[in-house]
């Protein structure tokens, strides 16, 4: 299969997923999901897909721009807002203030998780890094809805292989049954390699 990024026929890195379909039903009382799983499906990615989103992760300054950007631009307006309705009541500063904080805690909030993630992929060495990079590169890549359900993986790894059911649970955000099914469908692969290379690069991950 072709490099689920780039379309690069070769593609050197191969993972086994789990496809969970996830409906949300909103009621009267609150949330409800409904659940499912799906395939095993064969996702493939080129190493140098996977060489760039590692890159994007350990030097994340243009992603970050990207990401803080949203919540940078609200400052101004709320600092405009806030000068505007200086000396009023309360209720007209609100949202200034409001626009102000959601742009200062958005823009923070990236930063910390751009510096969570680059410190999990640091103390990794570089073939560990770049698979790990890879499945982020494939899962972030995969289609993500199906009709009105929404789509996730379970990378079927020697990682995951090693999680109980309550891990998967909490992982993945399953239902209880779901991840009891999960756990059991995951293990059904274990004869096969669960990660593994195809083309020049064949070693066991
Ligand atoms: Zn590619």
């Amino acid at each position: 299969m072709s490099c689920i990024s780039c379309g690069k026929s070769e593609a050197e890195y191969r993972f086994q997923a789990l496809e969970v379909q996830t409906l949300h039903l909103r009621e009267f009382n609150g949330e409800r999901k409904i659940q499912a799983l799906g395939n095993v499906l064969e996702l493939d990615i080129c190493e140098d897909c996977a060489m760039a989103h590692l890159s994007g992760i350990l030097s994340p300054g243009r992603n970050l721009f990207r990401k803080i950007l949203p919540f940078a631009l609200l400052i101004p307006p709320g600092i405009l807002l806030t000068i505007l309705f200086r000396g009023r009541e309360p209720v007209y500063l609100m949202p200034g203030i409001c626009a102000i904080l959601c742009g200062c805690l958005g823009g923070l909030s990236a930063i910390m998780n751009a510096c969570r993630r680059r410190q999990e992929y640091a103390v990794l060495d570089q073939k560990e890094a770049l698979t790990k990079a890879a499945w982020d590169a494939v899962s972030a890549c995969a289609p993500k809805k199906v009709g009105d359900n929404d789509l996730t993986y379970i990378p079927v790894t020697r990682e995951s292989l090693a999680r109980k059911n309550g891990d998967l649970m909490i992982l993945y955000d399953l239902i209880p049954d779901i991840a009891k099914e999960a756990f059991r469908r995951i293990h059904l692969q274990e004869t096969l390699h669960s990660v593994h290379t195809v083309g020049k690069k064949n070693e066991q991950l």
